[in-house]
C-alpha cells in the first residue's frame, strides 16, 4: 500500500473551527472550510471542495464536539473522511507553547496535560485548541496528531530580546517574558522570501510584517528569529484591528484608579475595543480606505497611528539586524493594501528601502517584489500559508 500523504489541519478557536485537508505529495487541497458561531443560537458550516465549490449548512453547533463531528461528516460525504487510509496525521494549531514546546510535538496524554498547565498563559486561545485536540483524538484515537505552536519559531530569540526588564525573580516565577506569536507565518514567509531572492535561508536577513486582524513584526537573521513584536500575549507591539499594541503599562493603573475600571474591563478595552476599531470604529482596512477617500478625519488618524507604529518597528529592526535583505508584507492587510505598504516603506531610501510605486499597486496571488530595481533591500509581498506550514511540519514529524 502507498504511504498515507494527507494531513488534516485544524485551527480551533473559541467560537470557530477552521480546517483544511492537504495532500503533501501533490500539494492539492481536496477540502477545507470553517464552522462559525459554535455555541451560539445560529451557527454555520461552510465546506469547500476544489471541484464544485461550496456547501453551506446553517444550524446551531452546541460545542466543539458537535462542530468537529459535522466537519467529519462533510469530509466523509466526499470520501475524504477521518477513516480514510490516505490520512497520515492531524495537525493542530496551538497558540501558546510556553517555554516547554519549541517544536512540532506528537500529542500524547502527557503532552495534553502539559498543554492544560499552560492555559493561564493563553486563557483566550489554548482552551479551544485543547478541546479541538481532545475531540479529534476521540474521533481517530489511532491516528498521529501533532501540535504546531504559534510561539515556537520565536524560541530562538536571545535572552536580551525575550526578557522584560522586570524583577527577575517575579518574572521567572510567573513566566513573564516575551514569547511572540504568528510564528508559523513568520517562518513560512521568511523562507519564501529567501526562495524569491534565489538564496538559501541562511544567507538572508528578513523583516516580516504579518498584518492581519492581529499583527506582528519579526526580525529573522539567516532563517532564525531574533526579535518579534508580540510579547507575553498577542497584545504587545503593533496597532491591530482591535488591540492597542504597545502602551505605557501605567495606563492600566491609571484607568483602574481614576476611571474605576475593573481589570477585566481594561483587558476588554485593550484587546477588543482599541487599535483601529478604538480609533475610528472600524477594523477593516478596506472600509478605512473608503472612508479616508471620503475625507473622514477619524479614519485618517487611525491609518496614520497604525502606519507610524509600523515604521518605528521597521527602523528598529533594521538596527537589530544590522543588514537587511528583504522587507516582507503578509496577511490580509499586508498582502492587499498598497496604501499601507506605501505609508510604511515609502521614503525610506536612506535605509536602502526603495518601493516601486507601480509594482506596489499591482495585484497578484504569488510572492512578488514591489521594490525598485535599484533598492538595496528587496521589498516583497508574500501571501502567507499557515495551514501549509502546519501540515508540512506535522507530516515531517510523523514520517521522520
Ligand atoms: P486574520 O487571519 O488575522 O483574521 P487576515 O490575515 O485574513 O486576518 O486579515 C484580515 C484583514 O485584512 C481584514 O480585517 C482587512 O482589514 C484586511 N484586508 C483584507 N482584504 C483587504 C484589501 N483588499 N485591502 C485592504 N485590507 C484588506
Amino acid at each position: 500500500m502507498n504511504h498515507p500523504t494527507r494531513v488534516l489541519v485544524l485551527n480551533s478557536g473559541s467560537s470557530s473551527v477552521k480546517y483544511q485537508l492537504i495532500d503533501m505529495a501533490s500539494g492539492d487541497r481536496p477540502a477545507g472550510g470553517v464552522v462559525e458561531r459554535i455555541g451560539e443560537r445560529t451557527g454555520a458550516l461552510v465546506h469547500r471542495t476544489p471541484g464544485d465549490g461550496k456547501r453551506r449548512t446553517e444550524r446551531p453547533f452546541a460545542d466543539h464536539t458537535a462542530a468537529l463531528g459535522a466537519v467529519a461528516e462533510e469530509l466523509s460525504a466526499d470520501g475524504l473522511g477521518l477513516d480514510s487510509p490516505e490520512l497520515a496525521a492531524i495537525g493542530h494549531r496551538v497558540v501558546h507553547g510556553g517555554t516547554r514546546f519549541t517544536r512540532p510535538t506528537w500529542i500524547t496524554d502527557e503532552v495534553l496535560d502539559t498543554l492544560r498547565e499552560l492555559v493561564p498563559l493563553a486563557p483566550l486561545h489554548n482552551p479551544a485548541n485543547i478541546t479541538g485536540i481532545e475531540v479529534a483524538r476521540r474521533l481517530r484515537p489511532d491516528l498521529p496528531q501533532v501540535a504546531v505552536f504559534d510561539t515556537a519559531f520565536h524560541a530562538t530569540m536571545p535572552e536580551h530580546a525575550w526578557r522584560y526588564a522586570v524583577d527577575r525573580e517575579t518574572a521567572d516565577a510567573y513566566g513573564v517574558r516575551r514569547y511572540g506569536f504568528h510564528g508559523t507565518s513568520h517562518q513560512y514567509v521568511s523562507r519564501r522570501c529567501a526562495e524569491l531572492l534565489g538564496r538559501p535561508p541562511e544567507a538572508v536577513n528578513a523583516i516580516v510584517l504579518h498584518l492581519g486582524n492581529g499583527a506582528s513584526a519579526s526580525a529573522v537573521r539567516g532563517g532564525v528569529c531574533v526579535e518579534t513584536s508580540m510579547g507575553l500575549t498577542p497584545l504587545e507591539g503593533l496597532v491591530m484591528g482591535t488591540r492597542s499594541g504597545d502602551l505605557d503599562p501605567a495606563v492600566i493603573f491609571h484607568l483602574r484608579r481614576e476611571a474605576g475600571m475593573s481589570l477585566d474591563e481594561i483587558d476588554t478595552l485593550l484587546n477588543r475595543r482599541s487599535g483601529l476599531i478604538g480609533l475610528c470604529g472600524e477594523n477593516d482596512m478596506r472600509e478605512i480606505g473608503r472612508r479616508i477617500a471620503e475625507g473622514d478625519a477619524d479614519a485618517r488618524l487611525a491609518f496614520d497611528v497604525y502606519t507610524h507604529r509600523l515604521r518605528k518597528y521597521v527602523g528598529a529592526y533594521v538596527a537589530v539586524l544590522g543588514r537587511v535583505d528583504v522587507l516582507a508584507f503578509t496577511a490580509g492587510v499586508g498582502e492587499n493594501s498598497a496604501a499601507v505598504r506605501e505609508a510604511v516603506a515609502g521614503g525610506l531610501g536612506g535605509l536602502g528601502i526603495e518601493l516601486d510605486p507601480d509594482r506596489n499597486v499591482l495585484r497578484g496571488d504569488a510572492p512578488r517584489l514591489v521594490s525598485a530595481a535599484t533598492s538595496r533591500v528587496a521589498v516583497a509581498v508574500v501571501p502567507t500559508d499557515e495551514e501549509w506550514e502546519i501540515a508540512s511540519q506535522s507530516y515531517a514529524l510523523v514520517t521522520s
